[in-house]
């Protein structure tokens, strides 16, 4: 009887579970072969300091589809990590971010911006990503300070010594490293002091209602108060608005990234905002 239920139930369902499955797949193959014929790119977002001044930019992945145009990151970086195609996707990442690097370096008014870039764990955690990284420099001739990997705290969840072996490696050569969307995951404070970051980054959740929200502001400021007590820069993510800007500075966070400054644009648009120089009343 049983049986015969659990048989019912999945013929009941399989015609919805077979879309799913078949769009995921479908989903999938066509990654392939966005990946294949470079129909992916990067757009860059510009991030901006206390003085209004750019200090560097975070690279953030865009698929160009010839039927659906751009598509964001949100809604195909999840497959791509349970299918393994973050691995080879997340190589031309950091291959494409190294050779803008190394682009920069060859420009005055650019020489001295950093770039970030997202780093998943799936691609964190394979056994040569630390030689993946020196060839991805080597190759491009990029200046190792310049390139900061972002990950986040999903990492710290799992073989911790792993990852502090990782980030000490590429934290000799010179590499920067980000603790991205902080605040959103399982934080592991204790391990938080062990692990050699440079810059903790303030979700853009907690940003949106800093003005509106005590519970948000308050893990802002706890943030900002941990990343100046660890020693940490602190980037705030996703600030839109003067106010929050203003309210972030005077919390004493630094550098900012957000819509109120610039939206992430393709390389074309980029060196116009490179060139800006932003406008902040206070003075700090
Ligand atoms: P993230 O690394 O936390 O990136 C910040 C996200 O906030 C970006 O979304 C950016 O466009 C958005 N954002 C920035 N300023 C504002 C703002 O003022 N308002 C609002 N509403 N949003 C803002 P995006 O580009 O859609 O990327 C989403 C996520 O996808 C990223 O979050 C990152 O986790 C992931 N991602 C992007 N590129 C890559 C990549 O190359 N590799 C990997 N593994 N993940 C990536
Ligand atoms: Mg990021
Ligand atoms: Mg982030
Ligand atoms: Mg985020």
């Amino acid at each position: 009887r049983a049986k015969a239920a659990g048989r019912n139930t999945l013929r009941f369902f399989n015609p919805a579970m077979q879309l799913e499955v078949q769009a995921r797949a479908d989903l999938e193959m066509r990654l392939r072969e966005a990946l294949r014929h470079e129909r992916l790119l990067l757009h860059y977002q510009i991030q901006v300091d206390r003085h209004g001044e750019v200090v560097g930019a975070e690279c953030l992945l865009r698929w160009n589809d010839p039927g659906q145009g751009l598509i964001p990151p949100d809604r195909f970086i999840p497959l791509a990590e349970e299918s393994g195609l973050i691995l080879p996707i997340g190589h031309w990442v950091l291959e494409t971010a190294c050779a803008r690097l190394a682009d920069w370096a060859r420009q005055p008014e650019t020489r001295d911006l950093t770039l970030a870039v997202n780093i998943s764990a799936r691609q964190f955690r394979q056994h040569h990503f630390v030689a993946q990284v020196e060839r991805a420099l080597l190759d491009s001739g990029a200046d190792p300070t310049k390139l900061k990997l972002e990950i986040t705290e999903s990492l710290l969840l799992d073989d911790v010594e792993e990852t502090i072996t990782k980030m000490v490696a590429l934290k000799a050569r010179g590499v920067g490293f980000a603790l991205d969307d902080f605040g959103t995951g399982y934080s592991s404070l204790s391990y938080l002091k062990r692990l050699p970051f440079d810059v903790l980054k303030i979700d853009r959740s907690f940003v949106f209602d800093i003005l509106t929200d005590t519970n948000a502001a308050a893990i802002a400021r706890t943030i900002i108060a941990l990343g100046h007590t660890l020693d940490l820069d602190v980037i705030a993510e996703g600030v839109e608005t003067e106010a929050q800007r203003d309210w972030l500075a005077d919390q004493g966070c630094l550098v900012y990234q957000g819509y109120l400054f610039a939206r992430p644009e393709p390389i074309e648009r980029l060196a116009p905002l490179l060139r800006e120089r932003f406008d902040c009343n206070a003075v700090y």
